[in-house]
């Protein structure tokens, strides 16, 4: 099979996204008063609405609906004034009313986008030609999303006695209800997005929005964040969508990349050798890297999809969308402009340090701290030498006061991080105490270079002759001679004035 860069310099590949997400920041279920938790007992969370118990009648869960609306507003949706649920019908244990309530052409939150911005090796998945890129080869693309709309969770199966626990070959199987009923949010894109690299930084985007939000844990692992991805083929240039197939529940961000990936390399093997692309369901097995047939589509599929008789349709005033659009808390896109533009943070960092609320909550903690100090050295620390540890704000904060005066070198703070992590212990003190302290005083410093320049008589003809790379040599010179007790930046500054 060709590589995927092989395959998109002739093909271009088309890609949907359809997301679901559970609303696990909930109390109850979407249509009655059961507690929302997967971790009790089997079944021990059930009634007679969520069990399909003839007579019972759903009630809406209005936080589940709010959430609902937060999102669409997060991702830039129209909040329809009036939508309605209805009722899709097939036939499984896992649902026992033999239909699960979701939406039908209206959606509570219908056209919105998300701008996506692809930087660094990613970026080079599409083709140089079929965008316009800045100069460091990173572009934005927006992604157009059709539609949210409401729907419950079904039970879930346990098969056992097959393989993989799945129900084929399996002895028994067993349904437990406390999942069944769970407010879920299904998100579906329009096929704008053109590589697997452009897909998962939509999915990561996603994740990052709903978790500021709190709707959701979006736990890919856990499966209350969960994706289908589509995708097809057309040549470059052509106009028309290529046959698509569909991959089922992606757990992580790298399966959702490997199995587009792969699935985009299968089917230009498959066209190129002169066959068709079946549209049919395919699931990915991430340990053999490719994907399977789970079943072709069947040409219509017959959900008898209608109006619920049971539940009204919804009107949403403008005072409950505002509301709605109040709670919304300052999003990732936002804080990480803020970071950059307020605090000086370079963007990699700050995008890292605005992804996820708890992140970024104790960053901002770290800030207030130092009262706006030292926040690129807050954050420096948080981003390549905190991962690993756990420390609070103070000690973040005390531990890049001293990086930020010269007081200790970066593989210094790295030991004081392994001294204080997990404990209360003081940055300042752990470092006074162990006499690690790095020697600021130029007047000790000062004989050393003149002892290191007066020895090392050819590497300063060559810096005077043009070579600047030889400083780091004569920096290293130094801080040998003061036995690790001498600062870096301070030689490096010592060594370029005397050799200016
Ligand atoms: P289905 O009826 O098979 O569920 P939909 O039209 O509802 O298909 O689309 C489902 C998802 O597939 C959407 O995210 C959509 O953007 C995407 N999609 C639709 N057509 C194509 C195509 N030809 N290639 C890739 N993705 C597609
Ligand atoms: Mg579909
Ligand atoms: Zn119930």
């Amino acid at each position: 099979m060709k590589t995927l860069e092989e395959v998109l310099v002739d093909w271009e590949a088309v890609i949907g996204l359809e997301v679901h997400t559970e609303l696990t920041t909930l109390q109850t279920k979407m249509f009655c008063n059961c507690k929302l938790s997967h971790d009790d007992e089997p079944n021990a969370n059930v009634c007679p609405v969520c069990l399909g118990l003839p007579g019972a009648l759903p009630v809406p869960n209005e936080e589940a609906i709010r959430s609902i609306v937060m999102a669409g507003l997060a991702t830039n949706c129209d909040i329809m004034p009036r939508s309605m649920f209805y009722r899709k019908h097939y036939f499984y244990p896992d649902m026992a009313k033999n239909f699960q309530t979701t939406q039908g052409p209206v959606a509570f939150c219908m056209h919105g986008h998300l701008d996506l911005e692809v930087v660094g090796q990613g970026a080079a998945e599409r083709p140089d030609a079929s965008i316009d890129k800045k100069d460091d080869g990173s572009y934005v693309t927006p992604v157009r999303i059709l539609r949210i709309h409401m729907e419950e969770d079904a039970a879930k199966m346990v098969h056992v006695g097959g393989k993989e626990g799945r129900i084929g070959g399996a002895a028994e199987s067993f349904v437990d209800y406390n999942r069944c009923g769970t407010p879920l949010i299904e998100l579906v894109t329009e096929p704008d997005l053109r590589t697997p690299e452009e897909a998962r930084l939509f999915m990561e985007k996603l994740r990052e929005t709903f978790l500021a939000l709190g709707i959701s844990d979006c736990s890919m692992e856990k499966g209350s964040m969960r994706c289908d991805g589509n995708v097809s083929l057309r040549r470059r240039g052509a106009q028309e969508f290529g046959t698509k197939t569909e991959m089922k529940n992606i757990n992580s961000f790298k399966n959702l990349h490997d199995a587009l990936e792969y699935e985009i390399c299968r089917q230009a093997e498959v066209l190129e050798e002169g066959g068709v692309v079946q549209q049919e369901t395919r699931h990915f097995e991430p340990s053999k890297r490719r994907t399977m047939v789970m079943r072709v589509k069947e040409t219509a599929d017959d959900y008898r999809l209608f109006p619920d008789p049971d539940l009204a349709p919804f009107d949403l005033s403008d005072e409950f969308v505002e509301e709605c659009r109040a709670r919304i808390p300052e999003l990732p896109d936002a804080k990480r402009e803020r970071y950059m533009n307020d605090l000086g943070i370079k963007s990699s960092d700050a995008a890292l340090l605005a992804g996820t609320p708890a992140t970024a909550a104790l960053f901002e903690e770290a800030v207030a701290v130092t009262d706006g100090k030292h926040a690129p050295v807050i954050a420096n620390v948080m981003v390549n030498l905190l991962p690993g540890y756990s420390c609070s704000a103070a000690q973040i904060a005390a531990l890049a006061g001293l990086l930020a005066e010269d007081a200790i070198t970066s593989a210094q703070a790295r030991e004081v991080l392994e001294l204080v992590s997990g404990s209360d212990a003081d940055p300042v003190a752990v470092v006074d105490e162990r006499g690690m302290r790095q020697t600021t005083d130029t007047s000790t410093l000062e004989p050393i270079v003149d002892a290191v320049l007066a020895r090392c008589g050819e590497q300063v003809q060559q810096y005077r002759d043009g070579n600047k790379k030889v400083l780091g040599f004569l920096v290293g010179q130094c801080m040998k001679e003061a036995q690790g007790s001498g600062n870096p930046k301070l030689f490096n500054q010592l060594l370029a004035s005397k050799l200016n």
